[in-house]
């Protein structure tokens, strides 16, 4: 499992905690973007307007989901809501057999399953949102078209995430963007680039 001395790194926060634009921006960094892939994963949610299938995720039937699973085509999954997400393993398995490092955004359950698959070379990061308020707000934005009952759900889960901070490596909270894509850029760099 722990080919070369490829990474793997993990981002977990509540949905509107920013973290994918937080991936976004560290990935735009050339010398990061050579060594890095980022895991795209199946869900049977539904498509959001701005999303593309086959790179925010892979948009599949509950059927072929669990098929996939069957086929353990999956590194690890979960059920959020109501939706099912997992891991492509044949992804994730070739990215690190050529020594890539991987970044993978997924919930606690995910985070746990990958760290006992990777161990030393799986480092978790919990990205805080600034307030409730503002996470109120984002999943508010991210949700209009989407049932009330969504977004009450969505921020349950999220206070029962960020309860879940604490048993991550690091945890950053996510007020400025600028300077948390620095803060995990150096985490980030540090691990690795261990000598320097
Ligand atoms: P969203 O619907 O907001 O895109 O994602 C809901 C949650 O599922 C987020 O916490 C996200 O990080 C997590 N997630 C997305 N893909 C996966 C996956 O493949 N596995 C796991 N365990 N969680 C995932």
């Amino acid at each position: 499992m722990r080919q070369n001395k490829a990474q793997v790194f993990v981002i977990s926060g509540p949905s509107g905690s920013g973290k994918t634009t937080l991936l976004s921006s560290v990935l735009k960094e050339k010398t990061l973007q050579k060594k890095f892939a980022r895991s795209v994963s199946f869900t049977t949610r539904p498509r959001r307007s701005k999303e593309q299938n086959g790179k925010d995720y892979f948009f599949i039937s509950e059927a072929e989901f669990k098929k996939s699973l069957r086929a353990k085509k999956i590194l690890e999954w979960t059920r959020y809501l109501s939706y099912y997400y997992g891991t492509p393993k044949e992804f994730v398995d070739n990215q690190l057999k050529t020594g890539k490092h991987i970044l993978l955004c997924l919930d606690f359950k995910g985070a746990l399953r990958i760290k006992k698959l990777y161990g030393n070379h799986c480092t978790t990061i919990f990205i805080l949102p600034p307030s409730l308020t503002e996470l109120t707000k984002r999943i508010e934005k991210r949700c209009h078209l989407t049932k009330r009952e969504e977004i009450e759900q969505r921020l349950q889960l999220a206070k029962e995430e960020i309860s879940t901070a604490s048993k991550y490596d690091y945890c950053l909270l996510n007020d400025n963007l600028k300077t948390v894509v620095e803060e995990l850029k150096a985490i980030i760099t540090k691990k690795i680039n261990p000598q320097s």
